[in-house]
């Protein structure tokens, strides 16, 4: 049997740096042992689904040094490889459990769902289908079918005993059965949830293990069950370990930058960044060199060195495993191909020039004016942020809206940048120029410098979000309650997005 694993990113937003860790286990494995890696696109969730998320996931991924067997951009022959394509293969799906009577049809209003969930919270029950729609005949569905009631299918689930999950790393997990919900396959629209995609998938695409984080444990039972329902060997599942933040969290943004991206614009060497996730999923150094190329990571690689406890994403330890790879891992000449892809390509030069030709009258004047394009946090103190007009509380507002409206923006590019910074002035009630000055200070790390928006665009979505949180910690980040507050203050986002 050849070994065959995937990474199904969701493409609902930036690249995170665990998706290029469970990307580089699979990998890792599937290589190890001869065998295919694949790559996904889980787009079941077309609301939040953009093509601009799923190339940005592609092209980190690339960048990190990952490459797949099989994939949207590189094809296959078990594409298409991106779910939204794939929706008639769910549906012949959908239509075989419901005659073989493992699914049923659901006409359950949201209101009446909603007040089933109240119900037993408030007895303290697990959230779970009641059953009404099943005990419909067969002459009652047909009816409300034709009168065109909306409805969605469900998994037939047993109330009873217990689900044995067989995972190859933590061994047997027991999950009782009446905890799992009738999941959702096929919403009203037709389309296929994640749960119903995901198993038809890795069913058809030959799939051997199936090596994911452990949030996915407790719906693990679902695809036990849908693998039997449908009469197919299951995959061996591995759950893997969430990475955390130093104080044990699970790794999030407001505590660490997450974004692969981040890491690219903070002149982390892809290699040494592979390198590093790759230390996250050997809990063994076996007293080798810590430094490992991607191939002997390969050879390296065994299932039972994944660490069960979570990893810790340890940034001080990347900075030193980074600063090897620039004194160590690359001569001279990779050394210069580097420092040119992050800081002088040839557009980035000519779009930084552009913006200081109107503002310099010597070009030695250049390195004071651009300096902060080629930094990654930079040195701002209280007192520069504090030097405009606006009192604390608005400062601390405009920074916190500008996190949670610039995080929402779709396009990244001076248009919608503009926008949302217009938009947190006209929110606070304050001028214009006096909310951008501390953006100045925050993203410049002055109050005049190269337009602000252009500076932003460029520098990317990922150093901007950490200069903010940067100011915004001086400052004080908001409490709870504050962010509470302020977020029903914030434009709706999918206002600021569509723009
Ligand atoms: N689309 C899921 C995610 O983004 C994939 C989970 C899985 O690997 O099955 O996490």
């Amino acid at each position: 049997m050849k070994v065959r694993t995937r990474v199904a990113p969701s493409p609902t937003g930036d690249p995170h740096v665990g998706t290029a860790y469970v990307a580089l286990i699979n990998y890792c494995f599937a290589k190890h042992h001869g065998g295919e890696f694949l790559l996904r696109i889980e787009d079941t969730d077309q609301v939040r689904s953009t093509r601009e998320s799923e190339a940005a996931i592609l092209d980190s991924l690339r960048w990190l040094g990952l490459s797949w067997d099989e994939g949207p951009d590189v094809g296959g022959p078990h594409g298409p490889y991106r779910q939204s394509e794939r929706s008639e293969i769910y549906a012949s799906y959908v239509r075989r459990l419901l005659d073989d009577g493992h699914a049923f049809k659901c006409f359950c209003s949201p209101e009446r769902l909603e007040e089933m969930r109240v119900a037993q919270r408030a007895a303290g029950q697990p959230s779970r289908y009641d059953g009404l729609c099943l005990g419909y005949a067969p002459d009652e569905v047909a009816r409300r079918e034709a009168a065109g009631e909306p409805f969605v299918v469900r998994m037939k689930v047993p109330s009873d005993g217990v689900c044995v999950v067989d995972d190859q790393r933590r061994g047997k997990i027991e999950i009782e059965w009446k905890t799992v919900d009738m999941q959702v396959l096929m919403k009203s629209d037709g389309l296929p949830t994640y749960h119903l995609a995901n198993v038809v998938d890795d069913h058809l695409m030959e799939i051997t293990h199936v090596m994911r984080g452990e949030e996915w444990v407790s719906s693990a039972p679902k695809h036990v069950l849908l693998y039997r329902y449908f009469g197919w060997e299951m995959p061996k599942l591995i759950h893997l370990p969430l990475l955390r933040n130093p104080d044990k969290s699970k790794l999030s943004k407001r505590k660490n930058p997450t974004g692969i991206l981040f890491y690219r614009a903070m002149g982390y060497l892809p290699g040494a960044l592979l390198n590093f996730l790759g230390l996250l999923a050997n809990s063994v150094t076996e007293g080798n060199d810590e430094m490992m190329s991607l191939a002997q990571m390969v050879d390296r690689f065994a299932l039972e060195h994944i660490p069960l406890g979570g990893p810790v994403f340890d940034t001080a330890k990347l900075d030193w495993l980074n600063g090897r790879y620039i004194r160590e891992g690359t001569d001279r000449d990779g050394f210069v191909t580097s420092v040119r892809d992050w800081a002088f390509s040839p557009e980035r030069i000519a779009r930084i020039a552009e913006l200081a030709q109107p503002r310099i009258e010597r070009l030695s004047d250049l390195g004071g004016l651009l300096a902060f394009f080629f930094s990654g946090r930079l040195p701002v103190t209280v007192e520069q942020l504090r030097g405009g007009k606006l009192d604390d509380l608005a400062l601390r507002q405009a920074f916190a809206l500008a996190q949670w409206e610039l995080d929402a923006l779709r396009d990244w590019n001076v248009a919608g940048i503009e926008a949302v910074l217009k938009r947190i002035a006209e929110t606070l009630g304050k001028k214009f120029r006096d909310v951008a000055r501390p953006f100045y200070v925050a993203i410049t790390g002055s109050p005049t410098s190269v337009p602000l928006y252009d500076a932003m665009e460029v520098l990317g979505r990922d150093l901007v979000r950490e200069r903010l949180r940067g100011a915004s910690d001086l400052l004080g980040a908001p409490s709870k309650r504050e962010q509470d507050e302020w977020k029903r203050m914030s434009a709706p986002l999918a206002e600021v997005s569509a723009e």
